[in-house]
């Protein structure tokens, strides 16, 4: 079987899977997982996968990417917080960009200029440690826009959103100074709009016919929000972190999609991760959702598709949690990975599994790039420039050829 085709039995037999959850629930079989049968043809798994950047959306149609499932300590399977969300107006937004996150983006062949919207729940580094790279990466990777960015405020400035990228834009001074005068640097620039964290079901965006409006969360500190978009008819909720709280229960009330975070069960973080009972008690339902409360949450709201996240999804753990979950409530439910995708419309919410092209590159950029402004170049001090071996015999013909191609005439900095 060559890498590919192993690739691609691994996520049909994850669809399976995941489809096998699915039936369950709508054959009034709370949980148990439908057997897979030799009528699920290789051709019909090969259907069930989302390939990036092949498939336009429908214009009334929502499109769903989890990019980051997992817990703070991400692994090869599953990043920390972020979730994309395409719509069939041509907007995309990213809620929360939590470490490991960048590369599934990547993976999804967006091209940078139309991703420059990121709404952060709350500033735990698993919801937004891959912002950095994403900013600053993504201005090498051909995004010319700022990047936008709408987080809450905290109970005093210094814990707010505003406090943090004014610190984030100070820690990468000396990133941004190699930069400035040797590309094109206006995806540098940052947009930060910071709301008030109690505000209750308040818009914070509303463009394009898409409007946004966070609730408070309950989770860390005061400063922690969820998320609710609404476009086109169609509702989509994302806890981000909290525990259960009036405001999810009030607000998200039939959404067509709710996300919801839904911990591991307290006991594995006793018995898998090390944590002493207590710790794991406070941590598993006092800063987190346990999967009984998120399945109490879900039974309480009545989304057309609950999806719970931010725990180790394993052969393992997925049928404890399930079980759990199907304590209290019974409804439409998936389990969320890496990778999955939801196409939402008001007739059918669809979910696959997007194959991933580890040999992405990234896309040209959407607007024409500019020289870049080498007034703003930080030049060498003599000491560094003294050490430097300029091989012109090599160089030189570099040059030669740009210039030839391209009808310059550039000279090298270092000669
Ligand atoms: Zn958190
Ligand atoms: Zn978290």
């Amino acid at each position: 079987m060559s890498s590919a085709s192993k690739g691609a039995a691994a996520i049909a037999l994850v669809v399976a899977i995941v489809g096998g959850y699915l039936w369950g629930r709508s054959d009034g079989q709370a949980g148990r997982v439908a057997p897979l049968t030799e009528t699920a043809s290789a051709k019909k798994a090969e259907l069930d996968v989302y390939y990036p950047a092949t498939e336009s959306l429908g214009k009334n149609e929502m499109r769903v990417v989890a990019l980051g499932t997992g817990m703070p300590s991400v692994r090869p399977k599953q990043a920390a917080a972020c979730w994309l969300v395409e719509l069939g107006n041509g907007e995309k937004f990213l809620f929360d960009i939590g470490s490991g996150c960048h590369e599934r983006l990547a993976a999804q062949k967006i091209p940078y200029d139309l991703i420059d919207k990121v709404f952060f729940g709350h500033l735990h580094v698993d919801h937004m440690g891959d912002l950095p790279s994403f900013w600053l990466g993504g201005t090498v990777m051909n995004r010319l826009t700022p990047l936008r960015i709408w987080g809450p405020s905290g109970a005093t400035p210094e814990y707010g959103t505003k406090h943090a990228m004014d610190l984030m834009e100070q820690m990468y001074v000396w990133d941004i100074g190699t930069r400035g005068g040797v590309i094109d640097f206006r995806g540098g620039q940052l947009d930060v709009t910071e709301f008030a964290f109690d505000a209750v079901n308040e818009v914070i965006y509303e463009e394009k016919g898409v409007t946004i409006r966070s609730i408070p969360a309950v989770h860390g500190l005061d400063g922690a929000v969820s998320f609710i978009l609404e476009w086109n008819g169609l509702k989509f909720a994302y806890s981000s972190d909290t525990i259960p709280n009036k405001w999810w229960a009030e607000h998200t009330q039939g959404a067509d999609i709710a996300i919801h975070e839904c911990f591991l069960p307290s006991v594995l973080l006793v018995t898998k991760q090390g944590f002493a009972p207590l710790e794991a008690l406070n941590v598993g339902t006092q800063g987190h959702t346990s999967p009984e409360q998120f399945g109490k949450v879900m039974s309480m709201t009545k989304p057309r598709l609950a999806v719970g996240y931010h725990f180790y999804n394993d052969f393992d753990t997925q049928p404890e949690v399930m079980r759990r979950v199907r304590k209290t409530y019974d409804g439409p439910l998936a389990l969320a990975l890496d990778y999955m995708v939801f196409n939402v419309t008001k007739d059918e919410i669809r979910v696959r599994m997007s194959a991933v092209d580890e040999e992405i590159w990234p896309s040209p950029p959407m607007k024409k790039k500019n020289p870049p402004d080498t007034s703003k170049a930080i030049p060498f001090s003599d000491f560094t420039k003294s050490g430097v071996i300029p091989y012109p015999e090599i160089v030189q013909p570099i040059y030669d050829e740009i210039n030839e191609i391209y009808d310059t005439d550039y000279e090298p900095v270092f000669k």
